[in-house]
């Protein structure tokens, strides 16, 4: 007996094994499972082929025959269904023609189970033995089908060539290229063997399911080398995790890391495989998790072996397609350069609130200066004259001298006042949560600025019993300056400073209003913006606002303003009231 029948045998099981294979990579995607349906048809073909060829007679050689025709009649919708499932673009005729197409694939395999009909074999025409087992014969309809068949397979393969449109990339160009000569040509050759020649009558060993199996084969191994496959895609969704810088992580209800991508295993400085079944909690101790948590998002620190890490945690319930609880996604994203950037910010912000104000302190300092350095003259000369003074006389220049003392010290205590406001700016760094009464922040940074106000912008202050906020007070007072910096510079001439404080229920409202020159309705969006500015160069940094916003924010509060321009504008800021 010719070892013949090996050769369908085993394409049918390699065809098995690739379908089985294709399927459980992603069995919810269209292309996915036409694959594994081609492969499933060639694997029942290739059996049914291997059992002709051992048949003992021709009448249950040709009872196979048409036993095998499920597993090839579809295989020309099945092609093009395939290929159309990997295009974005709609080819809305084709798609339409698809559900015609399987029904004629249907109407040609109830001909060959039910045939002949009007006395004609319609498709085959029987059997007749050759030198490797059995070779079929064919009838006028099979040139039909043939020819139908190796039209859809032709424009599922070129399709994506006729789409302009669709731009490839690199990876999926390379691919293609490599799928298209290792599926192409054993195609062509199977086709040859199986269909074109038996028209003509002419037999050579069929190697059309040995053709499938080169198919399946080549997919499978293109998944494995390329990670993907464009013919067969999954769902991209491990080769996403791998690309993304964030740690992403799945954990068990019970708080153990299940799979994690290299990200995560980076920003903990051990290899992927130690990061699994470790403990949440050691990992990001000092944070609650539980399972049923809503989606939410928290800055925590993150215990790696170079020690902590400061992170935005990210988390959300998984669950299966019935709602059922699988695990928690965690996502985790490293804030270092984040951190040093805003504190970058901070400090430069900083630095432009003092610049702007260093004039105006430089100017403030130089009156005590001046008087303390006057009356310590005239002191000095008294001093000479007293030595040669008669006693009535002595009397009188002692209390002149006293005066002077009290001047000289009311200076000496001015100007360290003002040295005290302005240290309170130059701090650098993330600062201590404490108590404070807004109130008193307010007057403080008002004295500041007097330097930018005097004489031409009158203050209105109308403070409320507002309590305390809990927090950074130096950085609410950088907030606070630089927005009554903002106003006095709005103000062109003589105007007024409304500076209100209110209890709102749990929140404290702060109010600062001028009514200067107001800002454009194109510009009120982005004056948050870091850089934004409308002040000439060296004056304005367009820092201010930017770095205000995020630290209301992360007080838990919001800042909003309101703006008519040539009238004046309101800021408003919102902050939490601290528990009494
Ligand atoms: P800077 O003051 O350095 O320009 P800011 O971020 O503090 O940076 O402010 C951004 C812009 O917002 C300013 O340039 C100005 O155009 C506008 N702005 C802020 N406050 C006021 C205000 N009270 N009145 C008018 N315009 C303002």
């Amino acid at each position: 007996m010719a070892p013949y029948f090996l050769l369908p045998l085993v394409a049918a099981l390699v065809c098995l094994a690739c379908g089985v294979a294709i399927w459980l990579r992603d069995s919810d995607s269209t292309a996915n499972r036409c694959a594994a349906a081609l492969l499933a048809g060639a694997t029942h073909w290739g059996v049914c082929e291997a059992l002709w060829t051992l048949a003992p007679d021709a009448a249950s050689a040709e009872w196979r025959v048409r036993a095998s025709a499920p597993g090839w009649i579809a295989v020309g919708p099945l092609c093009l269904h395939l290929f159309l499932a990997q295009e974005t673009r709609s080819w809305r005729g084709l798609r339409r023609a698809l559900p015609f197409l399987y029904a004629l694939a249907a109407g040609a395999l109830l001909l060959v189970w039910t045939e002949p009909w009007l006395g004609v074999h319609w498709m085959f025409a029987g059997v007749e033995p050759v030198a490797w087992g059995f070779a079929y014969r064919v009838g006028p309809a099979y040139a039909l089908w043939y020819f139908g068949t190796l039209l859809c397979v032709t424009i599922g393969i070129t399709a994506p060539f006729w789409d302009a449109q669709r731009q490839l990339s690199p990876a999926e160009t390379s691919q293609r290229r490599w799928l298209g000569t290792g599926i192409g040509v054993p195609l062509v050759l199977g086709s040859v063997t199986d269909g074109l020649l038996p028209i003509f009558g002419v037999d050579v060993p069929r190697l059309g399911v040995a053709s499938f199996a080169v198919f399946g084969a080549t997919v499978t191994w293109s998944t494995h080398r390329f990670g993907f496959s464009v013919l067969t895609p999954s769902s991209f969704a491990r080769e996403i995790l791998e690309s993304l810088p964030e740690g992403v992580a799945l954990a068990t209800p019970d708080g153990r890391v299940r799979v994690a991508n290299a990200s995560l295993a980076d920003l903990l400085g051990v290899p992927v495989g130690d990061v699994r079944e470790r403990l949440l909690a050691d990992l990001l101790p000092g944070v609650h998790l539980a399972a049923d948590l809503a989606i939410g998002a928290q800055e925590c620190e993150l215990a790696t072996v170079h020690g902590p890490v400061p992170v935005t945690l990210s988390t959300a319930p998984l669950r299966d397609k019935q709602g059922a609880l699988l695990g928690l996604v965690l996502v985790v994203r490293d804030l270092r350069e984040l951190a040093a950037l805003r504190s970058q910010l901070l400090t430069s912000a900083r630095l432009a609130a003092v610049g702007e104000l260093a004039a105006g302190i430089a100017h403030e300092i130089n009156n005590p200066l001046a008087y303390i350095g006057a009356n310590l003259r005239a002191l000095r000369e008294q001093w000479s004259t007293l030595a040669s003074a008669e006693k009535g006389s002595a009397v009188e220049l002692f209390d002149e001298g006293a005066s002077m003392l009290d001047d000289a010290l009311e200076g000496v205590d001015r100007a360290a006042a003002i040295v005290r406001d302005v240290r309170a700016f130059s701090h650098v760094g993330s600062d201590a949560l404490e108590r404070f009464d807004p109130n008193l922040v307010l007057d403080r940074v008002l004295r500041v600025a007097a330097p930018h106000l005097r004489h031409r912008v009158r203050v209105v202050r109308r403070f409320g019993d507002v309590g305390a906020i809990e927090g950074a007070r130096r950085e609410i007072e950088q907030v606070f300056l630089n927005l009554v910096v903002n106003a006095a510079q709005a103000i062109e001439g003589a105007g007024e400073l409304r500076v209100a404080t209110q209890l709102n229920g749990r929140e404290i409202e702060i109010r600062i209003a001028d009514d200067g020159r107001g800002i454009a309705p194109e510009n009120l969006e982005r004056i948050f913006d870091p850089f934004f500015t409308t002040k000439p160069a060296g004056e304005g940094t367009g820092l201010g606002l930017s770095i205000s916003h995020e630290i209301v924010r992360r007080h838990g509060g919001r800042i909003q303003v309101t703006s008519v321009p040539g009238r004046g504008t309101e800021f408003t800021l919102t902050l939490p009231a601290a528990l009494p």
